[in-house]
């Protein structure tokens, strides 16, 4: 694998970009790499900036659910760039997305667009907050809901794959409000609840977490969040940024059967371009400008743009069997990956939800953040490494899932197989 061009490139991005990144995990430095320049994907083949080719299990972190460039989407983005990019004014486009989203999305009566996961959860805080008069936040350790300051506790992502516990320049005055506690233990939950309900705003949780690795909900924890906080007069906000349109076209609450009060959307109803978006009962989301007092603002929301892209990308997804032919080969793909783990010898455990997976390198289960960090990071490094030599481009970080995406053939899953088991048996070599 050649990366001559690559690495210039990263030389030149690190005199002008802080870690030469724009987003701290790509730096791929838990994994012991230096990042690969990606200069085209098309379904689901990355190619890099020295012309080699990748099976891409990281599709932009989940929003390429069709692969990349699909021509519905590009074409959506194409006609709507050749009207303008952006007016500062309400388009139609912005009208039948949101109609898509609320008819889609079991706990959304209206959904407000915003440009990114972060501003959606950092949104419906604020709302959460405004419309309950209260401050505490609960949150799940290992969970991420982006990086404003009420969330950069004990979370998962970049801060978890960094071993970084919080962030300097978020005020103490600001965390005190947030409490987090462990994933699927719904014993500290209700102790929490019962002894601060009536300081307690919200429980935000990711309904299938993705940002300490794939970490499904167990039996009944949704079930328990949701009958605890309807109980104590607590909103429940599903951060559905990964899982909206992902594990199901409804997302988590459509697959699980849980609705919550108030929905975090982002990565695929943008269709690639930067979108993210928060809903839920209209009586909430009436407390929002200008309707009512809880400020929410953006220049760029509901850019022309991204929604002619999310609009394409939604309409794909409503195609008859798009996810039982997502779940179908992403569970032959686990089926593959976990013969390979019994049959070379190397423990795993694989964890799935739809489309959305991780491979862990240990051999317990994996349910909640403490579990996930018994894994091996070194060992993880080590396959990534091998993985990439291959043409294989998983996460560069044991924390993170990787996504199987409509794009993904049969032929591609065989092969990615194929290479794990080469790197698995390698794994076992000193
Ligand atoms: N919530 C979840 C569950 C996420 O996975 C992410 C990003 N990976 C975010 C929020 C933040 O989204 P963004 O990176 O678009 O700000």
């Amino acid at each position: 694998m050649k990366r001559t061009v690559s690495d210039e490139m990263f030389e030149a991005a690190r005199r002008v970009i802080p870690g030469g990144v724009n987003s701290p995990v790509r730096a791929c430095r838990s994994v012991g790499c230096d990042p690969l320049f990606i200069k085209r994907g098309l379904g689901a083949v990355l190619t890099d900036v020295d012309d080699n080719e990748y099976i891409d299990f990281v599709c932009s972190w989940g929003p390429m659910i069709l692969g990349h460039a699909h021509p519905s989407v590009i074409a959506a983005i194409q006609a709507a760039a050749v009207d303008g990019t952006s007016f500062g004014a309400p388009t139609p486009t912005e009208v039948d997305l949101a109609s898509l989203v609320v008819e889609a999305v079991p706990s959304i009566e209206k959904v407000r667009f915003v440009n990114s996961g972060t501003e959606a959860t950092m949104s419906a805080v604020r709302l959460a907050r405004g419309y309950t008069g209260r401050n505490i936040v609960v949150k799940f350790d290992g969970c991420y809901h982006g990086h404003a300051d009420s969330f950069l506790v004990k979370a998962g992502s970049g801060l978890l794959t960094l071993g970084i516990p919080g962030s300097p320049g978020v005020p103490e005055d600001i965390v005190k409000n947030t409490l987090s506690i462990p994933y699927n233990n719904l014993e500290i939950l209700e102790d929490t609840l019962r002894q601060k309900a009536a300081e307690i705003a919200c429980v935000i949780v990711e309904p299938v977490a993705g940002n300490m690795g794939c970490v499904p909900p167990a039996p009944g924890f949704l079930e328990g969040i949701r009958r605890l906080t309807k109980e104590l007069n607590i909103l429940l906000i599903f951060d559905e940024v990964i899982t909206g349109f992902r594990v199901a076209y409804g997302g988590a609450q459509e697959r699980f059967g849980i609705t919550p009060d108030l929905t975090c959307l982002g990565k695929i109803i943008g269709g690639g371009l930067p979108v993210g978006a928060y809903g839920g009962k209209a009586e909430i989301m009436d407390c929002v400008a200008p309707d009512g007092p809880v400020y929410q603002a953006g220049t760029l929301s509901g850019n022309p743009l991204a929604m002619a892209a999310g609009i394409a990308m939604l309409k794909e997804l409503q195609r008859p069997g798009v996810y039982t032919e997502l779940e179908r080969k992403s569970a032959r793909f686990e089926e593959m990956l976990n013969g390979i783990s019994r049959a070379t010898g190397v423990p795993t455990q694989l964890n799935r939800v739809g489309s959305v997976m991780t491979v862990f390198f240990t051999p317990d289960p994996v349910s909640d953040f403490e579990s996930a960090m018994r894994s091996d990071t070194e060992r993880y490094g080590q396959h990534y490494r091998q993985m990439l030599s291959t043409g294989i481009y998983l996460a560069p970080s044991q924390f993170e899932a990787a996504f199987v995406s409509m794009a993904h053939s049969e032929k591609d899953l065989d092969t990615a197989a194929k290479m794990t088991e080469w790197s698995f048996k390698k794994l076992l070599e000193k």
